[in-house]
């Protein structure tokens, strides 16, 4: 990212800084992951077992706070056979608002036996969706608002509990907050989208240490332009003093519908410490590919993505060069032209426009390339096929 110092742009803030890229741990996360215990279709141990089959050393169970358990069975998606017999008694405190962890609660072994690093997380569900990481904070009443659950939801003295709230209460218990999939389609009974103006406010009321950043791929949202748009449009209204960090996850409920969209985070420990260092950071990318995947059947395909090796800033010569494997273009993103919606959000997927190319290949120079404002990001692309499997990292401003 750069920011306008006279005639001389100076980069503030670089989330690689530091990297020691031939040391450093690579961690393929999924960060949102649904089971049985809310409307997801198959029991933790499998949904733990499968991702680490395919590769990923950091896994978030992010259940909804509203459902209870085998929503699926309810809704008679799934016999009542299948159904997990989780938790059992005595349930916890905030039940059935409460995360799906530890995961021995849930009958798989917890993440140490497995080898991997399991974050506590929960889905928060009664408003915009909003991930919690590190905490339990989770909400469900029994008293809610007129047309509950969608209509609003009360909290046990009776009063409105609104998005800012939930952050609040996130950030109160030591969490970090994500606010997901801005862009699923407005047919759903429980969703409205949000004009931009919404997240604007929510990442001016809250400060970086607790809402940490948005989804911009989710696979609800299917590569929409929609959540990119919202990305860059904040970005360029908060880079670089206020970093929105960009996420991405399969968002996954049914293991044979995976996306094979993830989140890869570059550690020095290999802890759950360690990622909340790293999220808080920014020291991660995130990837998404236009193939879906059945991570029940099929092997993830790795090798279709593009690699991301170092990151390399030179105040001096005013250059960020990257080192990249397997990828055919590297696209490197500023600010949109202008920040004045275009279009209906409700209905269009390209409401505001998104961010510019304004250069092509390894190494930007920052200085000199025009129309860099306050940020700059890089996509890495590659075509497999017919299909387009991209990483998006280096965000600096
Ligand atoms: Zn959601
Ligand atoms: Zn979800």
């Amino acid at each position: 990212m750069s920011s306008q110092e006279g005639k001389k742009r100076l980069l503030v803030l670089d989330p690689y800084a530091g990297i020691d890229w031939r040391r450093v741990g690579r961690h393929k996360a999924a960060l949102h992951l649904h089971t049985l215990q809310s409307d997801g279709y198959q029991m933790v141990e499998e949904v733990v077992r499968t991702y680490q089959r395919h590769g990923f050393s950091i896994l978030a169970i992010t259940d909804h706070d509203w459902n209870r358990p085998n929503a699926r069975i309810e809704w008679k998606h799934l016999p009542p056979e299948v159904a997990s017999p989780y938790p059992k008694e005595p349930y916890p405190e905030n039940y059935p608002a409460n995360p799906t962890w530890p995961w021995t609660d849930y009958g798989c072994p917890g993440p140490e036996e497995l080898g991997l690093i399991g974050i506590q997380g929960n889905e928060l569900t009664f408003r915009h969706h909003i991930n919690s990481f590190f905490c339990d904070y989770g909400v469900w009443y029994e008293r809610t608002g007129p047309g509950a659950p969608y209509g609003g939801i009360v909290d046990a003295e009776g009063r409105e509990v609104s998005e800012d709230d939930q952050i609040r209460g996130i950030r109160s218990r030591n969490g970090l907050a994500v606010i997901n999939h801005p862009g699923i389609d407005d047919k759903h009974a429980w969703w409205d989208r949000k004009p931009l103006d919404w997240y604007v406010e929510r990442f001016r009321n809250h400060p970086a240490g607790g809402l940490v950043g948005i989804e911009v791929t989710n696979c609800e949202s299917r590569n929409s332009p929609y959540d990119e748009g919202v990305w860059d449009q904040l970005l360029a209204r908060f880079m670089p003093w206020r970093p929105i960090w960009g996420f991405g996850a399969d968002d996954m409920h049914k293991l044979e519908e995976s996306r094979q969209t993830f989140t890869t985070f570059f550690l020095d420990e290999p802890s759950a410490a360690g990622v909340r260092r790293a999220m808080l950071a920014g020291r991660f990318c995130f990837s998404s590919s236009t193939r879906g995947a059945s991570y029940r059947d099929e092997s993830f395909q790795m090798a279709e993505f593009p690699l991301l090796k170092g990151v390399k800033v030179s105040p001096e010569k005013g250059t960020i060069a990257l080192r990249v494997e397997n990828c055919d273009e590297v696209r490197w993103i500023a600010a949109p032209e202008s920040l004045e919606p275009t279009a209906d959000f409700r209905t269009s997927d390209s409401p505001w426009p998104r961010g510019r190319v304004v250069h092509v290949g390894n190494i930007l120079d920052y200085r000199k390339t025009p129309g860099i404002g306050s940020y700059v990001r890089a996509e890495l692309v590659r075509a497999e096929g017919e299909h387009t499997p991209r990483r998006y990292g280096v965000q600096v401003g």
